[in-house]
């Protein structure tokens, strides 16, 4: 439909990217990616009105368009672009290209692949640097000597595309990352960019997978000031998977970034001025919050095998994170009491709702003010530890 839109219109429509090497993946892409030599605005709003696009957004600054389709397909349109990279690492100049160009701009092989969407040679694959070839042999290779100078945060994605599709970096791609790394090339990367490509490797789920390739590809660095003395990790980050799902299972609507736990995870063996250090850096949320729960981990079992009450464990957890208790319930998998009392609290304590609240106890004759709080606290602790359940026994319980 969009190649018959684009031929309305005389503008060559490709499809490109990560659609077409999941095309011959057999994989089903999570959106599709247009290159457009011409008009993207006018092709993006006329598809628009012709698939009954539910979201809508053109960037005149980038050329590029988003749409969604009724069913939930996102797809992006973008003029086709030649790049240059000024300085290593930097942001490229951007100018209009042609579907040559914008394929020689890209990161590796098998993700410089097009399709002609237009009816006339609809269908036609150019694969100007052999991209079937390497999928087809498993080989992740850069397109040029400089590809990893230019942009160090194909690094990162190569690792992903290693790890999601079990492919290898081709020889002489491997011999660029020798030389990109000697060249300290992530040095003059922002945080923040780093930060994204971290960050999306930390969401995967073959995670585990892709520890043994930072290892083989010496980036660790990027993560930690070593790399890990024990080889539990994997064991580690796969049991934290395994509590993500259950507490997404359980509560799906439970806000959580996954990459959280993963990090706690990552960094429950390094001395917190190391992970200061990197989170002075990159742009993690609530960095106060995650330096809390890694320092309140390795002090959990005593302070938990302490309290005594059901109240006192639930401001235990109440003190972490949700991605720290879940961090927790991975790192002490073993450790039963601290495991059920992480589940209490996640799936019945911390949901529990208020006897009593602020106005009823004044209506009962409290004064506003710190006494009121401390009632309130109280009474939930009394609520935590079953000696009341309903508001009769809660105000009986005030009254004694
Ligand atoms: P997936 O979405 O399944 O992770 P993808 O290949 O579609 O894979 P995107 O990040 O959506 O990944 O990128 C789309 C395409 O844009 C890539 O296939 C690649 O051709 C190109 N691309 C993205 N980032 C870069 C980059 N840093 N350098 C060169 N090309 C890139």
């Amino acid at each position: 439909q969009i190649g018959r839109i684009a031929q309305q219109l005389g503008t060559p429509a490709y499809l490109v990217g990560g659609a077409v090497r999941d095309l011959f993946l057999k994989r089903d892409a999570p959106d599709l990616d247009v290159a457009v030599e011409g008009d993207t605005r006018a092709l993006a709003e006329a598809c628009k009105a012709q698939i009954h696009s539910t979201h809508y957004q053109f960037h005149a600054q980038f050329g590029t368009a988003i749409l969604e389709s009724s069913q939930g397909m996102a797809l992006d349109l973008a003029q086709c672009r030649l790049e240059h990279y000024p300085a290593p690492a930097a942001l490229p100049e951007v100018r209009p290209g042609n579907i040559q160009t914008d394929l020689a701009r890209r990161d590796f092989t098998v993700n410089a692949m097009a399709i002609r969407l237009n009816p006339q040679q609809f269908g036609i694959l150019l694969d100007p640097y052999d991209g079937q070839a390497d999928l087809q042999a498993g080989l992740l290779r850069t397109l040029h000597s400089r590809s990893f100078l230019d942009d160090p945060t194909r690094i990162l994605r190569g690792l992903r595309f290693a790890t999601r599709f079990q492919m290898d970096l081709a020889p002489e791609s491997h011999q660029q990352l020798k030389q990109a790394l000697q060249a300290d090339i992530f040095t003059p990367l922002s945080g923040a960019r780093l930060w994204r490509e971290l960050r999306y490797l930390l969401e995967l789920e073959a995670l585990p997978s892709a520890l043994p390739l930072l290892s083989a590809w010496k980036l660790w660095f990027l993560l930690r000031p070593k790399p890990p003395a024990s080889s539990t990790l994997p064991t580690l980050l796969q049991r934290g998977h395994e509590q993500i799902q259950w507490l997404q299972a359980q509560f799906p609507d439970e806000p959580l970034d996954v990459f959280i736990p993963m990090l706690i995870l990552i960094w429950q063996d390094v001395r917190l001025s190391d992970i200061q250090h990197c989170l002075d850096r990159w742009p993690v949320p609530d960095r106060g919050r995650l330096l809390a729960d890694l320092r309140a981990l390795p002090g959990l079992p005593e302070t938990l095998l302490k309290a005594k009450h059901p109240s006192q464990k639930a401001n235990i957890w109440q003190g972490v994170s949700v991605a720290g208790i879940l961090a927790a319930m991975a790192i002490y998998a073993d450790n039963a009491t601290i495991v059920d009392s992480a589940r209490l609290y996640l799936q019945v304590q911390k949901h529990l709702p208020s006897l009593l609240n602020g106005q009823e106890l004044q209506t009962l004759g409290l004064k506003a003010g710190p006494s009121l709080g401390k009632t309130l606290k109280l009474l939930r602790e009394a609520q935590l530890n079953g000696e009341i359940s309903n508001k009769e026994n809660a105000q009986q319980w005030l009254i004694k």
